[in-house]
C-alpha cells in the first residue's frame, strides 16, 4: 500500500501544478541525477513566429509561397505550422489543402499540392532535391543560423522554391530553472532537440546548457536516454512533443507540459506541469527528497 507520506506529497505537487501520476514516480524523482530537457515548446515558449520568407526560384512569389507551405501545414498540428498558416493568413493570403498528406515526425511534411509532390521542414527535406541548393539560399541560411532563426524549406518539384525563417522565443524561467537545478545538486544538464545544431547551440549558451543534441529523429531521443541509462545514469526527461513520447516513457521520470504539450507527450509521461511552468521541476525534487527521507 502507498505510505501515507507519499500520498501527501502527491497531493502537495497538485497543489502547485506538478501533476505526479503514481507513488513510483514520486520516489524515482530523488534519484535523479541527469536531466533531458526538449528545446522547441519545452525551453521556448513553443509560440513561434514566421520572421522571414524568401523565393528562391525565380518564377515564383511570396504569395505562392505562402500558399503551397500552407494547404501542407493546415493538417499539422506542430507549432512551426501554426506560424506559417498564421503568417499566411495575416497576409490576406487563402488557400487549398494538399489532396494527399502525411506528417514525417522530426522533419516536416510531404504531400500533393495539385498534383505535385511538395515537402516542407528542416534541412532534411533537400535530400528530395534533383539540382544543387541554390547560393542564395545557402546565404541566406547562413544569416539565419547566425541569428538563431530556425530555417524552414519547402520543395516543389525536386526544386527548392523558398525558404522561411522561425523564431522561437525562449520561455523566461528557462535560465534560472536550470540555475536552481545546479543548486539542487543536479549538474548534469542536456538539451535535445529535432531542431538544427546552430539554433540549438545558441539557446543552450543562453541556458548555460552544455551537453546538446541536435537534428534528433524521435528514436534517437529514445537512444539518447537508453545510453545514459545504460552508464547509470537515473534520467528525468522534460517535453512536450509527439517526438518526446519514446523517450518520455523510456525515461526513469518522465514530464510534459501539460498545457500546451501534445496528447501523446503527456500520456507517455509521469508528471504533468499544468502551466507548463518548467520552474516547477526544481520544487518537484525537492517535494520527493522530502517525502522518501520522511519514509526512511
Ligand atoms: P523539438 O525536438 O525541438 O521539439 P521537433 O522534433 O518537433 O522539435 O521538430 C524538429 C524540427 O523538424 C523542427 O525544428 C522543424 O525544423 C522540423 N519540423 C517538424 N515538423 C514540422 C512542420 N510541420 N513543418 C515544418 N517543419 C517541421
Ligand atoms: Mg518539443
Amino acid at each position: 500500500s502507498t505510505p501515507t507520506a507519499v500520498m501527501t506529497a502527491v497531493g502537495r505537487g497538485a497543489q502547485l501544478g506538478i501533476l505526479i501520476k503514481g507513488a513510483q514516480a514520486l520516489e524515482s524523482i530523488s534519484k535523479v541525477k541527469t536531466i533531458i530537457f526538449d528545446k522547441t515548446g519545452t525551453l521556448t515558449k513553443g509560440e513561434p513566429e514566421v520572421i522571414d520568407i524568401v523565393v528562391t526560384d525565380s518564377e515564383w512569389n511570396q504569395k505562392r509561397l505562402y500558399e503551397v507551405a500552407a494547404s501542407l501545414e493546415g493538417f499539422s498540428e506542430h507549432h512551426i505550422a501554426k506560424a506559417i498558416t498564421k503568417a499566411a493568413t495575416k497576409n490576406g493570403i487563402t488557400w487549398e489543402l494538399a489532396s494527399e498528406w502525411e506528417t514525417v515526425a522530426g522533419i516536416g511534411m510531404e504531400g500533393t499540392v495539385n498534383g505535385v509532390k511538395v515537402f516542407i521542414g528542416n534541412e532534411k527535406v533537400l535530400e528530395h532535391l534533383q539540382e544543387e541548393i541554390p547560393k542564395t539560399a545557402i546565404d541566406t541560411r547562413k544569416i539565419w543560423d547566425d541569428t538563431g532563426h530556425t530555417t524552414i524549406y519547402i520543395v516543389h518539384k525536386d526544386k527548392l522554391v523558398g525558404m522561411i525563417a522561425i523564431d522561437d522565443p525562449i520561455r523566461e524561467n528557462a535560465l534560472a530553472t536550470v540555475r536552481e537545478l545546479r543548486k539542487a545538486k543536479i549538474q548534469d544538464i542536456r538539451m535535445a532537440t529535432g531542431d538544427n545544431e546552430y539554433v540549438a547551440k545558441r539557446i543552450a549558451t543562453r541556458l548555460e546548457i552544455g551537453n546538446v543534441y541536435a537534428s534528433l529523429l524521435p528514436g534517437q531521443k529514445l537512444d539518447l536516454v537508453k545510453e545514459l541509462q545504460k552508464s547509470g545514469h537515473k534520467v528525468l526527461m522534460v517535453g512536450d512533443g509527439i517526438n518526446d513520447a519514446p523517450a518520455l516513457m523510456q525515461a526513469d521520470v518522465g514530464v510534459a507540459m501539460g498545457k500546451t504539450g501534445t496528447d501523446v507527450a503527456i500520456e507517455a509521461a509521469d508528471i504533468a506541469l499544468l502551466s507548463d511552468s518548467i520552474d516547477k521541476i526544481p520544487q518537484a525534487i525537492q517535494l520527493s527528497k522530502r517525502t522518501v527521507n520522511t519514509i526512511k
